[in-house]
């Protein structure tokens, strides 16, 4: 696989939010994040579409997530990634891990699934019924990943620190493409930040427990290891995390500067006051130089019921 990687550029960082929705401030946080730390750094930014998963997206919303970053001074490097348009780059790498022997054909319904595991730490634990093959007269409805056994992953996050999961026991072969025909998360995410030569990757903490499956996929496809950092999510006060499903408001970009002035401060930079009714330009202008990783919190943060 070619690594379309400059050697010139040291980082590149990239934001991917999923169209299920306007952005919101939890997304917002992501987005910002990843911006300062990749600018701070001198380093690109580049923006991709998850549109990968069309019975959870709404329509328009992908145009609506661009143009409220626009609204909000964001400013992208290079075009936009659509997931869509990038379906042939996942099928060609779930068919080098056909090949390898490391991707294997599952039968087995969600109910059988459920029926004879124990819990993970993202529902069942795989029992591993096909794969050593599919049972006779059963057809392969979704595509894993064979993990092989003691697979112990640790990493270190520049913001929540040492990390390890053991991904026999916590999850167990895990799945590549869906039963309805649609590919992972894990592969997808993994192939285009490979292809896309990212560096450096700053998103939300939920994203957290899916970073070893993202590290092992790496290692399978020989795909160089980008450095993590997760951002602590931001929970309503019923300590739910913000998103479309918990109701969490879309951004508002006639009152960006506060909004961005919020998620600086939930981020532990400390913006003057001053600068709340400033121009959204001179609070980026502001937040650059004085961006400080480590000032960020790892744990959650609440945002009070107005907001969240
Ligand atoms: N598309 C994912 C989301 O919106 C983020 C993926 C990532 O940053 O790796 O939650």
């Amino acid at each position: 696989m070619t690594q379309p990687v400059e050697s010139t550029v040291r980082y590149r960082g990239r934001f991917a939010p999923s169209p299920t929705g306007p952005l919101h401030l939890g997304s917002l946080l992501a987005a910002v994040g990843s911006y300062l730390e990749a600018r701070s750094h001198g380093g690109e930014w580049l923006l991709r579409i998850e549109d990968l998963d069309p019975p959870r997206e709404m329509a328009g919303a992908a145009d609506g997530i661009l143009r409220t970053l626009e609204a909000f001074g964001f400013e992208w490097d290079g075009p936009v990634e659509y997931q869509s348009r990038r379906l042939d780059r996942y099928r060609t790498a779930l068919e080098k891990l056909k090949r390898a022997g490391q991707a294997y054909g599952c039968a087995c319904t969600r109910k059988e699934i459920a029926d004879s595991s124990v819990r993970g730490i993202d529902g069942p634990v795989y029992p591993g019924t096909c794969r050593t093959g599919l049972p006779a007269g059963r057809e392969a409805r979704a595509w894993r990943l064979r993990v092989t056994p003691g697979a112990y992953i640790h990493f270190d996050d520049a913001i929540q620190g040492p990390q390890q999961q053991d991904l026999e026991q916590q999850l167990g072969d895990f799945v590549l493409l869906r039963a309805d025909g649609f590919f992972a998360y894990q592969l997808a995410v993994v192939v285009d930040d490979a292809e896309q030569g990212i560096s450096h990757i700053v998103r939300g903490a939920d994203l957290l427990d899916s970073t070893p499956r993202q590290i092992y996929l790496q290692s399978c496809l020989a795909y160089p290891q980008p450095k993590y950092a997760h951002l602590p999510v931001l929970v309503n006060t019923a300590g739910e995390k913000l998103s479309k499903q918990t109701r969490a408001p879309a951004l508002i970009t006639e009152t960006a500067t506060s909004e961005l002035w919020q998620v600086l401060d939930m981020l532990g930079q400390m913006p003057p006051k001053g600068l709340l009714k400033a121009s959204i330009a001179d609070l980026w202008d502001w937040a650059l130089p004085n961006w400080q990783l480590q000032r960020v919190p790892t744990a959650p943060v609440v945002v009070p019921t107005a907001q969240g």
